[in-house]
């Protein structure tokens, strides 16, 4: 396949800075091995490069002093990441080391790469499409294995079939629809109507069904939002250490010291959270904690799930109440806190429970009951599934936007056919939607699309 990027060749550090065992150097474009020839010094049993195979040797700085014991392998086009000739130069993992090599690849003529320049090369010459390469970012930044897990699928190429045949699909309609244009003597019948529609409403089923998974897979991707809520002194920040196994939350016994609100991101079990603390909602007329109580409805409104921290030892408070009652008991998990401080189920408790509502004991001073709210949120949040069972093909907010205007065209599409708008109309709909999902792989793309997506990566990737 012709190869679109140009013929500069391209270096960078591949692995994070900072001290490791092995460090990266990588390299692609037409020079490649030439360049790092130049540097490499062979190891006794070395008989010339080849491909796929790693060769010992030793690399030498730009002042041609020798700097590093190393490994390098040869990719030579097109089976390697870039479909370029790559050279890979495994060096020992300090910054000093990995610098000093790429400063003689530069020397040697090598072009210092963009960020994400790898994967957009990989891109452009046709080894991936646009879900793959952002699956790649995806999987880099993914904040837990199942996230990773998730991002696996579409790094193989799965969401870009399926986004590919349903264009496939409507391509072809629009076939059928320019026929009956070209002929419409002879074929004005090949494509009733009704048919139309019909493939035009499971085309939008299709895209409903990557829609719902981005919808599922968000809280993977960005964490879920879960926020604590209850009265002063409650126990919220102490449960929150406890939950984040460590003292962050500043806690005291003296009420509302909570004023604002405190983040921390947490993993529970594979599922990421933002876990929040609030400020109790104590009736106030101080101002500044008048804002603090604002921020903490707002969060709770636009939250996943609230832990409404309950003090065993009194009835719910008014603010409680609240919650309760604005609340619904989907989005709800009472924590019923300083259980030690009680013996047996006081009547409340056992009142709500008598509602159906997810309760779970805890004292979060002595650490109890952590793993049956860890459990209560997991499911409150993930409804009990794995997330890789359900949606695995998830779109990014690039990719749903763009599903959601050729759904968009869809849905007009169908709307003219039902009032007989004539063929060639119809058509251009059908363009429309295709175009949509064509920005989605990438085989129509602008420059603006690139470089907006190519410059969330590393350099080096
Ligand atoms: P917040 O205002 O809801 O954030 O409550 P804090 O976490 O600041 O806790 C208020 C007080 O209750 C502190 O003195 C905590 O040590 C105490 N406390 C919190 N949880 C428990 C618990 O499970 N058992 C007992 N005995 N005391 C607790
Ligand atoms: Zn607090």
């Amino acid at each position: 396949e012709a190869h679109r990027t140009s013929g500069s060749t391209i270096a960078a550090i591949a692995t994070p800075m900072g001290q490791g065992g092995v460090g990266i150097v990588r390299l692609s474009g037409p020079q490649s091995l030439d360049i790092a020839e130049k540097l490499f010094v062979p190891g006794p049993r070395f008989k010339g490069f080849k491909a796929y195979k790693l060769h010992y040797g030793w690399i030498k700085n730009r002042n041609q002093q020798i700097l590093d014991e190393v490994l390098l392998a040869y990719m030579p086009a097109p089976y390697s990441y870039t479909r370029e000739d790559v050279v890979e130069i495994n060096c020992h993992g300090g910054p000093a080391v990995l610098e000093g090599v790429l400063e003689a690849l530069y020397h040697l003529g090598a072009e210092p790469a963009a960020p994400g320049e790898f994967t957009k090369r990989a891109f452009l010459n046709n080894r991936m499409d646009l879900t793959q390469a952002e699956a790649a970012l995806e999987m880099i930044n993914a904040p837990t294995q199942d996230g990773a897990l998730l991002a696996r699928d579409k790094l193989q190429g799965h969401l870009k079939e399926r986004v590919d045949s349903l264009r496939d699909s409507l391509e072809k309609l629009k076939q059928e629809l320019c026929l009956a244009v070209d002929f419409p003597e002879e074929d004005l019948e090949c494509l009733p109507l009704a048919d139309l529609a019909q493939r035009t409403n499971s085309a939008v089923r299709e895209i409903d069904q990557l829609l719902k998974a981005f919808e599922q897979n968000r809280v993977f991707r960005e964490g879920a939002l879960v926020v604590l809520a209850g009265r002063v002194n409650a126990g919220k920040s102490s449960l929150m250490n406890a939950l984040l196994g460590r003292e962050r939350a500043i806690v005291t016994s003296i009420p509302g010291t909570t004023r604002d609100y405190l983040e921390e991101a947490i993993n529970l079990d594979g599922l990421p959270v933002r876990l929040v603390d609030t400020a109790g909602r104590r009736p106030t007329r101080d101002k500044i904690e008048m804002m603090g109580l604002e921020t903490g409805r707002q969060l709770i409104s636009r939250s996943d799930l609230c832990i409404l921290v309950l003090d065993a030892g009194q009835e719910p408070a008014p603010e409680d109440l609240d919650i309760l009652e604005e609340i619904s008991p989907g989005k709800l998990v009472l924590a019923v806190n300083k259980q030690d401080l009680v013996s047996g189920t006081p009547g409340w408790v056992q009142d709500l429970k008598d509602k159906g509502l997810d309760l779970v004991h805890t004292s979060a001073t002595l650490g109890h009951g952590l793993e049956n709210l860890t459990r209560a949120i997991r499911s409150r949040i993930l409804g009990e599934k794995r997330p890789q069972a359900t949606s695995s093909l998830a779109p990014n907010l690039r990719q749903k936007t763009a599903l959601d205007k050729a759904r968009q065209e869809l849905l007009l599409l169908a709307d003219e056919a039902r009032q007989e708008m004539p063929y060639d109309v119809l058509g251009v709909r059908l363009d429309y939607a295709c175009t949509f999902l064509d920005e989605i792989t990438g085989r129509i793309v602008t420059d603006d699309i690139l470089n907006s997506i190519f410059e969330n990566f590393c350099i080096g990737k």
